[in-house]
């Protein structure tokens, strides 16, 4: 199936606007297996806008058009193409009744243009929009189709995924099915390096690499009739690359680290507490964004200062002094100082320099110990990072979290 996009607004044109919808829907368009080819930009003027639609007509099966389905003039993107597809509009009684509630709701009166946005050809296919007043549609006409949404990303997005994508689905008669391995430990290069033979021979499912700050995801992806199809199509290719990849690979749902740990510590009823400096905090926010994780969360303790690390921790004044704060000795001291004092099962600990300044010849920006002291004992990693203050403290973050699955996974 061949589809065209039209991005309605003089706002674009004239570069007041980044048309980040044109992205948003090629992306989905390419991921669902529609082919995109042409794609145009237009200003908020009926014959110029009539053209386009028509002549993408010629071209495509669907024409989508995103923009103009406002209530004031300039909006005339439902009126131009209910004229190219020689359709006429007329109130829609639903829609109408949905407007008033909305209009009221809102504490708001109605004006006369507004009653537009109620006013669709007989027989299209109205896309409800709950987050906004104008409701999006899709008219057939000979076997092809114009579909119309609205500009505001916010409206556009889940009209699109709730309707315009099950639309598509339904008349390219397949879905696509996707799972998304995550792995953390290689970089996207060796991950790719090492299955280079099962995405050269990969054509149903198809594997795509994306990196992440400090980590991968793969999504592998298949053409299928419906899941059930997708997932015996999916699945054992999963399995080759977890085969080839091996323990880097940390979900197979797209589950975020934090939350496999999560996971981890309630399987083992086990429980964590952290012990953070330069991640200031960032690693206990992760794990508290995980829900539920009141079951093994017992704390994060953000000890910054050295004094902290002693009134805190525990870290003995003589190891801050001999080896410095940003040490091996000292993260281990602040991970078991923290066991100790708050009962966790596991305590991680977090000390390092994230930059930009503070970096020496012997400790340059980015060097961060990681410290896991276990019921079994406590291990120190030594890492150094690159880039810039958040994103060391972020990848800090997530070899402390992986280090904690692995101790889990190994238990
Ligand atoms: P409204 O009811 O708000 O008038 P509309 O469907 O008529 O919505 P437009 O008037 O074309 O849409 O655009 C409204 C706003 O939506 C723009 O000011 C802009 O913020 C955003 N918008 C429109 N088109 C795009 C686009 N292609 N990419 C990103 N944002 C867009
Ligand atoms: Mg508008």
């Amino acid at each position: 199936m061949k589809a065209e996009l039209v991005s309605v607004g003089t706002e674009i044109l004239m570069g007041q606007i980044l048309n980040t919808n044109a992205q948003y829907i090629s992306q989905k368009l390419a991921e669902l297996g529609v082919d995109i080819y042409v794609q145009t930009t237009i200003g908020d003027n009926h014959d110029r806008l009539a053209q386009c639609i028509r002549e993408g007509l010629e071209r495509a099966d669907i024409v989508i058009l995103t923009g103009g389905l406002g209530p004031t003039a300039d909006d005339l993107t439902k009126e131009t193409a209910a004229d190219v597809m020689g359709m006429k509009l007329e109130f829609d009684e639903a829609s109408l009744h949905t407007l008033k509630v909305r209009f009221a709701a809102m504490h708001k009166d109605m004006t006369p243009n507004n009653l537009k946005q109620a006013m669709f050809p007989k027989d299209c296919i109205i896309m409800a929009n709950p987050n906004g007043t104008a409701p999006g549609c899709i008219m057939e006409r000979d076997g092809k189709a114009v579909a119309l949404l609205p500009g505001p990303p916010k409206e556009m997005v889940p009209m699109f995924e709730n309707h315009l994508m099950p639309y598509l689905q339904k008349r390219s008669g397949h879905i696509l099915y996707s799972r998304v391995m995550r792995i953390f430990g290689k970089g996207e290069s060796q991950v790719e390096y090492a299955i280079r033979d099962l995405m050269a021979r990969q054509s149903n499912p198809t594997i795509a690499p994306y990196a992440k700050t400090g980590e991968v995801t793969l999504r592998v992806t298949a053409q299928c009739k419906d899941a059930a199809e997708g997932e015996a199509l999916v699945e054992p290719v999963l399995a080759q690359i977890q085969e080839i990849v091996g323990d880097v690979v940390y979900a197979t749902h797209d589950e975020e680290l934090c939350e496999v740990c999560v996971k981890l510590l309630k399987q083992a009823q086990r429980t964590v507490a952290v012990a953070e400096s330069c991640t200031g905090g960032m690693l206990s926010s992760m794990l508290v964004s995980v829900p539920g994780c009141s079951d093994c969360f017992i704390e994060g303790a953000v000890t910054y200062s050295n004094q902290a690390k002693t009134a805190r921790l525990g870290v003995a004044e003589k190891t801050l002094a001999g080896f410095g704060a940003v040490s091996e000795e000292t993260a281990r001291e602040m991970a078991e100082g923290l066991r100790k004092t708050s009962g966790a099962d596991y305590a991680l600990s977090t000390t390092g320099i994230a930059g930009p300044d503070g970096g020496t010849a012997d400790k340059p920006v980015g060097l961060v110990y990681v410290g896991l002291a276990t019921p079994e004992g406590t291990k120190v990693a030594k890492l150094s990072l690159s880039g810039a203050r958040e994103r060391i403290r972020h990848i800090a973050c997530l070899n402390a979290l992986d280090m904690l699955r692995r101790a889990l996974i190994e238990q």
